[in-house]
């Protein structure tokens, strides 16, 4: 199915049923493309005096350094621009720079959220559906920064409506995390309950464990570590009109 026809058919059901649905997003490569986040660190490293000191040639190369969709973190971008792994030193610096600042609420603001995204959930929220923002960031490093990056795109947030759920504790696993949420849901208080999400094992953990969660792989980029079930369904973006 194509990802306007599902998307589509989500919003036909939440509008035509009397009982509220419920819509659960993931928020890093789900509804935000975090890129923009990704280059913004690696300029910021090359910005900085200490680094063109220690390592001036790779910093060069640095400056111009693109992300892509498919990227996961940023090693695939470094390789791509040249700087593989003959230069150990540089690589261990600027990874301890990209997890400080990645997992921080201060970069939050220049993730860009995925075409259509904003429209979507705004949508289905007017329609009657409850929304959940659930992610694997937690509330220490990045609970400021995602509630404010949700209000400055427009994302629904309203007590009990539209709720932005965070891991009370960064060592969690995200799958496990995740799924204790969706599990603690008392059956039968929603028509239906759909779960976006980019990372398999998440969505594989889902579906082993609550067959009534209907789920929505977005594809953009993930670990690696797996690859999602074959009969999940798969949307690129949030566009109701594949012409857009
Ligand atoms: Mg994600």
């Amino acid at each position: 199915m194509h990802s306007s026809n599902l998307l589509a058919k989500i919003i036909e059901h939440v509008g035509s049923q009397n009982k509220p649905s419920l819509v659960v997003f993931d928020l890093d490569s789900t509804l935000f493309n975090v890129s923009p986040r990704l280059e913004k660190i690696l300029l910021d490293f090359a910005n900085e005096p200490k680094h063109q000191k220690m390592f001036p040639d790779s910093i060069e190369v640095l400056k111009n350094i693109r992300m892509l969709r498919q990227d996961w973190g940023i090693k695939q971008a470094l390789v791509r621009a040249g700087l593989d792994h003959h230069h150990p030193d540089f690589h261990h610096a600027i990874r301890e720079y990209w997890e400080k600042c990645f997992f921080s609420n201060g970069y939050l603001k220049y993730d860009l959220p995925y075409e259509g995204a904003v429209e979507y959930v705004q949508t289905l929220h007017k329609l009657g559906a409850d929304i959940a923002y659930l992610t694997g960031r937690d509330v220490a490093r990045m609970g400021v920064g995602s509630l404010e990056s949700l209000k400055q795109w427009d994302f629904p947030i309203i007590d009990g409506r539209a709720e932005l759920i965070l891991k009370p504790l960064k060592g969690m696993d995200d799958a496990e995390f995740k799924k204790d949420w969706l599990a603690a849901i008392p059956l039968g208080k929603y028509s239906k309950i759909w779960f976006f999400e980019n990372e398999p094992l998440n969505v594989n953990k889902v579906k082993d464990h609550l067959e009534h969660i209907e789920i929505v792989f977005f594809k953009s980029t993930h670990s690696g570590k797996a690859e999602p079930h074959e009969d999940i369904p798969q949307i690129m973006h949030y566009l109701l009109s594949e012409e857009n």
